[in-house]
């Protein structure tokens, strides 16, 4: 959010410049440690690890001036940070499987301007899970999980709702399956909003799904970026879908995920327009790649 408030003030070209120039003075001057802000409010991020540091005024500046990552390396020893890796090249040891994500359709019927995924296709022949592979991805989910444990089954897509079946047949016997092994299991959905009906509603309310809906901004904005595969806007239909769904009292939450684009900075005045239509949350992805080059954020 502190990102947002930034892009949302400066708006526009502005904003995208600010994005560049907060991503220019982060450019990383070593393999491992980058260093972030200025001398006044410094601080260090080590790769390994994820770890990030304040760190005073005086190491900041020494950092800066140093020229080579072996120089680097030395300083960073005399403040303890040359302890083991926390990463190393090892493979892991085998992980119980506790999250899987199935793409329950490789189609969609909208084709947003910078989809990732070839307009749901993933540039193959457009087509559906079918139910023998999700149950089966079911058993892999549960194999491993121990009674009082934890597991969580999300569909995603394309747009998942294209393979409503399967994605039901899915719940019902992962749902089935926890309870008999004593597990307790979540469902998410990401779908882009413009199949759901007031049944799909009460599917997830009785399945206790997380749901997150694609939409860009204000209908003019969201239309030219989330277009049907015919051109038409659906940012109408969506909300149409949804205005029930978020009126009702539910255990549900819905989320709205707006992916920013050069063209919808004003992430405030969406972040406030969403919350008013009665989204739970608001989270924003900024787009810094698309397999088109349409709408990245950076340049
Ligand atoms: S909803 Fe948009 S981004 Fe998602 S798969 Fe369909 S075309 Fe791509």
């Amino acid at each position: 959010m502190i990102g947002a408030g930034a892009f949302g003030r400066s708006g526009g070209k502005a904003g995208v410049g600010l994005a560049s120039a907060h991503m220019a003075a982060s450019t990383p001057r070593w393999p491992s440690p980058h260093l972030l802000g200025d001398a006044d409010r410094g601080h260090l991020f080590v790769v390994d690890g994820s770890r990030l540091y304040d760190i005073d005024p005086d190491l900041f500046t020494r950092l800066e001036r140093t020229a080579d990552a072996s120089a680097a390396d030395a300083i960073l020893r005399t403040i303890g940070l040359e302890a083991r890796p926390y990463v190393d090249d090892a493979p892991p040891a085998a992980l119980p499987v506790h999250a899987l994500s199935l793409a329950v359709a490789q189609k969609c019927n909208l084709g947003c301007v910078y989809c990732y995924a070839e307009q749901g296709s993933f540039g193959g022949a457009a087509k559906n899970m079918d139910l023998c592979t999700a149950l089966a991805a079911v058993d892999l989910l549960l194999a491993e999980a121990q009674p009082g444990g934890k597991a969580s089954l999300a569909f995603l897509g394309g747009e998942p709702l294209v393979n409503r079946s399967v994605l039901q047949e899915a719940t019902r016997y992962a749902a089935r399956q926890a309870t008999r092994r004593g597990v307790a299991i979540g469902f998410a959905i990401t779908t882009n909003g413009t199949l759901l009906t007031a049944a799909d509603g009460d599917f997830f309310e009785e399945y206790g799904f997380a749901v997150t809906v694609s939409l860009d901004g204000p209908q003019a904005l969201h239309d030219r970026l989330r277009p049907y595969k015919g051109g038409g806007g659906s940012f109408e239909r969506i909300l149409g879908n949804l205005r029930p769904l978020l009126a009702r009292t539910r255990r549900v939450p819905i989320m709205a995920r707006v992916t920013v684009t050069p063209d919808n900075l004003a992430l405030r005045n969406t972040l406030d327009g969403f919350i008013a239509e009665g989204f739970d949350s608001v989270g924003f992805s900024p787009l810094l790649s698309a397999p088109s080059g349409r709408g990245e954020l950076v340049g």
